[in-house]
């Protein structure tokens, strides 16, 4: 009697005898984390970003000559097509990418593109993916377009006051490419700061809190959230995350879930997508932005969560079963390790304090250089209540590189 296959098949095949492409972006650390959840269920990786070591290059050896990495840039659309010749599905870990190239090789691909080119159009262009929120009924802030004039913003307060968020439509990230405007004299600086950008304007919201849901999304169109997360930024970088989201009414957990859940809806393709929400002080909530992609906002879920949201979105473009996004501890939070210098010993040794705390568990990126503001790794704590977490969280804060945030 011969073998069952699903036995003679996973010998020399990967076990979901499928290839992932990752289009590499900036860090590399969503590409690595993501490299290494797939290499849990034996997925072979294949990364196209600048350089032969990079983080996430780093965690995958190609098992085969056809699954060789590409060295290239993400913006690169000759790269692009040699990465897509050698895999299933094509993924990104970046929304700033060419989505011209992406849309010509989708039906090329037997899995296709995720998310999907058209949901990295809107998405890539913070105006025309709050026009794209504002249209389906998702809770967004009043805005308005503006051009790079005096006039055009001193109209822009006129209608939506001050304080007022200016920001670029395109390659933003970490709040390089807002400016908040306080008053009416500081518009020269703005226009000096977000100089030949394409911007917008966006009504100040005065939130209390800063929340988050990862939503995963599968080819079927199934959609599942994460429970709301807590975020909590400084100088415009994520350094916090706390989950379950504490401190507010219950039901305000619940409909941030709804909220976020219903704007992934709106979207095609499949993956998981990062929803950044404003909790005001009535409960009510405005949605900030969505990235299309695997979040630091969701880094937690690794050791808090019954399946990761790296694991999740390898399962939602790979059409398997989603896997539950239920937290498995009591309580959880995420810190950044953000640089504070050039010097990358600082990060070391700071990982290593790490280690005789209990419940925290810390990644490191394999950046080769640190910088000022460069997130280098992170820590997550897990604890079985709330109070035992801020007691094993307070040791990492006050040792932090740089001082505590
Ligand atoms: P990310 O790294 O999350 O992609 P980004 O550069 O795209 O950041 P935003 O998320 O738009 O920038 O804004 C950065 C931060 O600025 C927010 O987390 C929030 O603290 C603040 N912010 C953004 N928009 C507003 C607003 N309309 N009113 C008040 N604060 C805002
Ligand atoms: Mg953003
Ligand atoms: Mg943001």
């Amino acid at each position: 009697m011969s073998a069952p296959s699903v036995l003679s098949n996973s010998s020399s095949s990967n076990a979901m005898d499928k290839t992932v492409g990752i289009l590499g972006g900036r860090g590399g650390q969503l590409g690595r984390m993501l490299a290494a959840s797939a290499s849990l269920l034996n997925i072979d990786v294949v990364i196209l970003d600048v350089g032969d070591y990079t983080p996430a290059k780093q965690i995958v050896v190609p098992r085969k000559p056809e699954t060789s990495h590409v060295d290239g840039s993400f913006a690169d659309p000759v790269k692009i097509r040699e990465l897509a010749s050698k895999v299933d599905v094509l993924t990104v870990e970046i929304e700033h990418v060419g989505v011209d190239v992406l849309e010509d090789i989708q039906s090329t691909l037997p899995l296709g593109v995720h998310p999907s080119p058209s949901t990295i159009r809107i998405i890539q262009d913070k105006l025309i993916q709050k026009k794209h929120l504002r249209a389906h009924g998702s809770p967004v802030s009043d805005f308005i377009q503006v051009s790079s004039s005096f006039l055009s913003i001193r109209n822009a307060v006129e209608q939506l006051g001050l304080p007022l968020m200016l920001k670029s439509r395109t390659l933003a990230y970490d709040g390089r490419g807002n400016f908040a405007l306080h008053q009416l004299s500081q518009i020269d600086e703005a226009l000096q700061a977000l100089k030949d950008r394409p911007l917008y304007a966006e009504k100040w919201v005065p939130f209390v809190k800063e929340i988050a849901v990862m939503v995963v999304r599968s080819t079927n169109g199934e959609v599942v959230s994460y429970p709301a997360v807590e975020t909590v930024h400084k100088n415009n970088i994520c350094h916090l995350v706390f989950a379950p989201l504490r401190g507010c009414d219950p039901a305000a957990a619940e409909r941030a879930r709804q909220v976020a859940e219903d704007a992934v809806k709106t979207f095609e393709g499949a993956g998981i997508f990062g929803v950044e929400m404003f909790l005001l002080a009535d409960g009510s909530i405005y949605l900030n932005e969505i990235a299309p992609r695997p979040h630091n906002s969701g880094h937690y879920t690794i050791e808090a969560c019954e399946t990761s949201q790296y694991e999740n979105h390898l399962r939602a473009i790979l059409s398997l079963p989603l896997g539950s996004t239920a937290l498995k501890v009591p309580s959880a939070a995420m810190l950044n390790i953000i640089g504070a210098s050039s010097d990358i010993d600082e990060i070391t040794q700071y990982a290593k304090s790490t280690l005789s705390v209990k419940g925290a568990s810390v990644h490191l990126y394999g950046k080769a250089d640190c910088r000022k503001g460069r997130k280098m790794g992170h820590v997550t704590v897990v604890a079985p209540s709330d109070a035992e977490l801020r007691y094993r969280l307070r040791p990492l804060l006050e040792n932090l590189p740089g001082g505590s945030p």
